[in-house]
Parts: C-alpha cells; sequence; structure tokens
C-alpha cells in the first residue's frame, strides 16, 4: 500500500525557488570564486558596505521609519531606504510593513503572519514559502500615499535586481576590473550576503520570539536577545520593541548594541531625519519594575506590607524621574539666561543646579536600590518558609 505523503499544495513557487536556490548559488559561486581568485581586501570590503545598506535599510528603513513611524525623515534618506530595501529581497516596503504591522497588532495569534505559535521554522521561512490565500495589504494606505514607495512596490523586482545584484558586480569591476572584480563583487556583495540578511532578519522573527527574556511583558512570546543584536543592527532587544514599538529605539540605554538607532540619531544631525520618538525613562523603568515585581509573587499571595513597600518604590521612582525632568528644564532655562549673569556668579548658579540634578539621579538610584532589596528580602522570606505539604 502506498503512502500518501501530505505537502502543502499552496507553495509559492517564486519564494520557495528563491530562498533554496539564493543559498545553494552563494556557496557554489563562493567556492568557485575562492578556487580561482582567492580572497583580498575588496571582498570583505563590498560584503559588508552592501550588507549595511540593505540591513540598515530593512531596520532603520522598513521597520523603524516605514513600518512604525518612530520618527520622520527627508526624501534622499527614504529614497536610499527604498533602493536598498529592494536589495535585501524582502519585498516591497509597502507590502512587508502591512505584514509587520499585522504581527503586531495580531502577534502569536491565528492573523499573525509569521507566528512562532506554529513553529520556529514556520517563523523564520515556512510563512514566506506558502501562500495562505489571497495576500493581504492592509492598514498601509499611508504608505502607499508615499511617491517612493509607491514606485519601489511597482518595481520591487527590477530596483532589486539592479541595486542587491548588478550594482556590486559593477562596484567590483570598478575596484578590481575584469571578471575577477566582476564576480567578486557578485558573489559578495550579491549572492553572499543577501543569504546572511535575510536569515539574520528572519531570526528576529523566529529566534527572538523563542530564546531571551521578557523584561518588559509576557503578553506575547517577544524576548529581548542582546546577543541578536550584533546580526541585526540592534534588533534584538524584541520585547522592549513589543512593548514600546513607537520608540525610535530598540536598545534603549546607551550602551545597548543597536546600530538602526545610531545611524537614526545622527542622521538627524544633518537633517536627514526628524522627530525621534522616545518613550520616557519613567515609563520603561516602572514597566520593568512591574514586570519583576509580577514575576517575583507569580502565584503567591502578596503580603500587605510587601505590596505596600512595592508601591513606595514605584512611587519614589516616578517622583524622581518627573524631578530630573524639572529640573534640567530648569537648568536649561538658566543657560539661555547666562549672558546676564557674571562670570562668578554664574558658576555658583551652574554648581547648585548640577548638584540638583545630581541629586535626583541619587533618588531614583535608590528607589532601585530598595526594590532590588524588596525583591532580595522576598526571596529569604520564600527560602526560610517550612516546606508545607
Ligand atoms: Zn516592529
Ligand atoms: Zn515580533
Amino acid at each position: 500500500m502506498s503512502e500518501h505523503i501530505a505537502y502543502p499544495s499552496n507553495i509559492n513557487i517564486v519564494n520557495t525557488s528563491f530562498l533554496i536556490g539564493m543559498p545553494i548559488l552563494a556557496v557554489t559561486s563562493l567556492i568557485y570564486y575562492s578556487l580561482n581568485y582567492g580572497i583580498g581586501w575588496f571582498e570583505p570590503l563590498i560584503f559588508v558596505a552592501f550588507y549595511l545598506a540593505s540591513g540598515l535599510s530593512i531596520t532603520a528603513g522598513y521597520h523603524r521609519l516605514f513600518s512604525h513611524r518612530t520618527h520622520k525623515a527627508a526624501w534622499p534618506l527614504k529614497l536610499f531606504y527604498a533602493l536598498f530595501g529592494a536589495a535585501a529581497f524582502q519585498n516591497s516596503a509597502i507590502k512587508w510593513c502591512s505584514d509587520h504591522r499585522r504581527h503586531h497588532r495580531k502577534t502569536d495569534k491565528e492573523e499573525d503572519p509569521y507566528s512562532v505559535t506554529k513553529g520556529f521554522f514556520w517563523a523564520h521561512i515556512g510563512w514566506v514559502m506558502v501562500d495562505e490565500g489571497e495576500e493581504i495589504v492592509e492598514n498601509v494606505a499611508d504608505l502607499q500615499e508615499d511617491k517612493i514607495l509607491a514606485w519601489q512596490d511597482r518595481n520591487i523586482f527590477l530596483i532589486g535586481f539592479l541595486t542587491g545584484i548588478m550594482l556590486p558586480a559593477v562596484v567590483g569591476f570598478a575596484l578590481i576590473g575584469g571578471i575577477h572584480g566582476f564576480l567578486g563583487g557578485l558573489v559578495y556583495g550579491g549572492f553572499v550576503r543577501v543569504v546572511v540578511v535575510h536569515h539574520a532578519t528572519f531570526l528576529i522573527n523566529s529566534a527572538a520570539h523563542t530564546w531571551g527574556t521578557q523584561p518588559y511583558s509576557t503578553e506575547n512570546t517577544s524576548r529581548d536577545s542582546p546577543l541578536l543584536s550584533f546580526l541585526t543592527f540592534g534588533e534584538g532587544y524584541h520585547n522592549f520593541h513589543h512593548t514600546f514599538q513607537a520608540d525610535y529605539r530598540n536598545g534603549h540605554r546607551w550602551y545597548h548594541w543597536d546600530p538602526s538607532k545610531w545611524l537614526i540619531k545622527s542622521a538627524s544631525w544633518f537633517g536627514l531625519t526628524r522627530d525621534l520618538h522616545k518613550i520616557p525613562p519613567k515609563v520603561i523603568e516602572s514597566r520593568r519594575m512591574k514586570r519583576a515585581f509580577d514575576k517575583k509573587t507569580e502565584g503567591s499571595e502578596v503580603e500587605l506590607q510587601t505590596q505596600q513597600k512595592f508601591a513606595d518604590c514605584m512611587a519614589q521612582l516616578r517622583s524622581g524621574f518627573n524631578e530630573l525632568i524639572k529640573r534640567r528644564k530648569e537648568y536649561k532655562a538658566a543657560k539661555l539666561s547666562k549672558k546676564s549673569e557674571t562670570k562668578d556668579s554664574w558658576k555658583a548658579i551652574k554648581q547648585g543646579h548640577k548638584s540638583r540634578i545630581k541629586q535626583c539621579k541619587i533618588n531614583i538610584a535608590s528607589a532601585k536600590k530598595e526594590f532590588k532589596l524588596l525583591v532580595q528580602s522576598m526571596k529569604l522570606n520564600a527560602d526560610t518558609k517550612p516546606v508545607t505539604a
């Protein structure tokens, strides 16, 4: 009796061939090229240049600018994102954002296009390989009105081929010359780079919904995996991103590895980006504290006294941040009227402002410390409690 092997009948032939064919092409062409030409300085250079251009166009452009509107950008930057986002071969910005906005609205639900609840493989790449009924493009009217993005959507494959495949080959030809340069650009800046950018991006939908911590929310499967940020231009802080999607940063602390945030911020110094939206630290920190408390007390009854202590910590944290904002404003205003002061009196005024600001920071730090002690004491209580059946 012959077994009937079930396989999806709705395979998207174009996407599937591309996703399987491209890694094969990349590996075979890389072997062929290495045997014939070896590797010099220009192969890594062209790889990194096109990896940065296409990768950042997806993370800073498609994701943080177009999907989430976390800031505004001037048209030359939008054009850059449209050209090099196409080179990443992840569809047009309009279609990418339609899927992504649905992913945020319906995370982990049936309508989530790359829900990890359907498995790691599905979230990573499977969802691109099959057609689930009619293609839905919704909730992107704002992007469809944009002339650059509408043009990119109409010509996505041609633009991708020109900027993602032909351009690196031409750049290689210009740098090194001959078939050597042309092929080097094609293999390193084109084929290999496309595969790396693909899987780095896909990891956000699969790995960043599977491994990592949840410091801000357990409402969905999103996780913070700082390690992933090194591959994905800062997109590894995914639990933060799902909780605060209006923030242009994903790694919100200055030391968090987030090149997309650095690009957006530095572009603002040249007038290329503006209105960068940040969630106030007060909101972020109290969310983190609340989540840590909930995690600690999960499933157990919390004593009234502990609840009160926690509320006190929260109140102290909030007032610390409120005060800090006020003090900083005062200092800023004082700086504006600095000219009317003598040098010595300004020195004293400045010192006063600085020490008041410092005091606010101390208050915030002590609220955090109090909270830490509270959590630790809860652990001790739990440890010393007799075990009852
Ligand atoms: Zn997002
Ligand atoms: Zn996600």
